[in-house]
Order: structure tokens, then sequence, then C-alpha cells
């Protein structure tokens, strides 16, 4: 791979969309970049900042509780909706987490009377409704778009989520569920994929445990094949991946 690369991201409110330690997320970005010698720019938009539909080559949105995501949602819609869309037209990764990939949808109903608006970049919507928690170990397995040879793209995870989600006729599911609930509980379906918008459940966080993705979300992001960025010694990385896919019962 040529050097002197740079991978721009920006964190959408750290200090908000941050449950269970989704910035974890971030850091494994930074090391696997930092490692192979790509430059790593780090910036967060909060509430009230503007956000620049240019700047970024991958945009991110983290979990949170209900009561954070309500703080989240008329900002995101107010100061943030249209260069996200802008960011993801032009083929900037756009990844949201759990309540994170709530807001990248359509809407979420939150119980009677009470719905927040998402930016409507995939085609989803959440819907709280009666009956527990979808609370566990994951295990989904992604599509060979993800993968290089017949190889199976796996990802193991964490979820815990009060909404439901419901895929509409233009949404693509991220994976299928090998073990744990996924978007609904019932459909078999875990997350949301357009182009290089992504929305999924899966907390671990998720990238410490799945590296092979993370360096597929590195290298989308640059404009690079998967196979261009430098091999690295992924020896504990795949032994998280094997613990979090037993956990899971895989
Ligand atoms: N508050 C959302 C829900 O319960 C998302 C939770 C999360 O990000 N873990 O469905």
């Amino acid at each position: 791979m040529s050097a002197s690369r740079t991978m721009r991201v920006c964190a959408l409110y750290p200090d908000l969309m941050n449950i269970y330690a989704d910035r974890g997320n971030l850091l494994v970005l930074q090391h696997r970049c930092s490692w192979r010698g790509i430059d790593f720019q780090l910036s967060g938009s909060g509430l009230n900042d503007a956000l620049d539909g240019d700047a970024h080559d991958l945009y991110y949105l983290g979990g949170g509780q209900d009561r954070d995501q309500r703080l989240c949602a008329d900002d995101l819609l107010a100061n943030k909706s249209d260069a996200l869309h802008q960011a993801a037209a032009r083929g900037a990764i756009v990844l949201g987490i759990c309540g994170g990939y709530q807001l990248l949808g359509n809407s979420y109903e939150l119980g009677p009377g009470e719905a927040l608006q998402g930016v409507g970049l995939v085609d989803v919507a959440t819907v709280r409704e009666p009956g527990p928690r979808l609370i566990g170990n994951v295990a989904m397995e992604l599509g060979a778009e993800f993968g290089a040879g017949d190889r199976a793209m796996v990802l193991a995870g964490f979820e815990n989520h009060g909404g439901r989600t419901y895929l509409g006729s233009d949404a693509r599911p991220l994976g299928r569920v090998l073990a744990g609930h996924g978007n609904d509980g019932h459909s078999g379906f875990e997350g949301v994929w357009r182009r290089n918008v992504i929305g999924t459940y899966l907390h671990g966080p998720l990238l410490p445990k799945n590296v092979w993705f993370a360096d597929w979300l590195i290298a989308t992001a640059l404009g690079l094949g998967p196979g261009e960025l430098d091999a690295l010694d992924d020896a504990l990385e795949l032994a998280a991946h094997t613990g979090a896919l037993r956990a899971a019962g895989v």
C-alpha cells in the first residue's frame, strides 16, 4: 500500500452516544491505521455543532440510551442530516451502532405518541414493543460482498436493545443471525447495509472483536480493496473474536 494516506474520522456526540464503551471502536480504527503508517485524524461533533459532509472518510454514531437519543435526534435533523446525506452520497462510510443505528433510520417509536425522527439514510423503522429487551451475545454472517474469496465473514458481539428494527422494502440486512436476537427477535436479520452506510446492534465493542471488519471499513473509507492493507499480527485479536463467538455458542 502506498504511504502517506490519511483516515479522517468524525465521532458524532462522542460524550452522549457512547454506551458500552463503543469508543473502543474508534481506538481500533486509530491503532490499525497507525500500525500501518496511515495518518489518523479524529474529530468530534456534538450538540449544536455543524457537520461538514466533505471533511471525513468515516462518520461514527455509537449506541445510547433512550434519554440520550432524545437529546441527539433533534440536533441530528437540524444540524447534521444534510451533511450525513452528502457524505454518504460521495462514498464516505457512515457507521451506526445500536442507538446510532436506530437514528440512521426513518424513525424510533418510543411509545404511544412519542417517536423520534431519524435521518432516513437507511430504510428502517424501530419500534419499542411490549416484551423483554433483546439482550445477549450475537454471531452473524455477512454476505460475500464483505469478504475475500469464499470465506464466511462472521461478526460476533453483544446486543442490548428495547427497540425492534424493521427493514423497509428498500433495505438490505447487514447479515443473518447465527445466534442471538438481531433486528427484531424473529426475522433472522441483523443490521442494515446500503453501500457505505452500515447499521448494526452489535456492541462489544464491535471492532476489537472483529478486526477483519475494522479493516473492511478502513479500506473502503480510503478507496482501497481489503487486500491492499498491510497484514498485521492479529493473534490477540483473533483470540478475542474466537472468544466472542464461543460466548455466542458458535
Ligand atoms: N436505547 C435504544 C434501545 O434500547 C438503544 C440501546 C443501545 O444503544 N444499546 O433500543
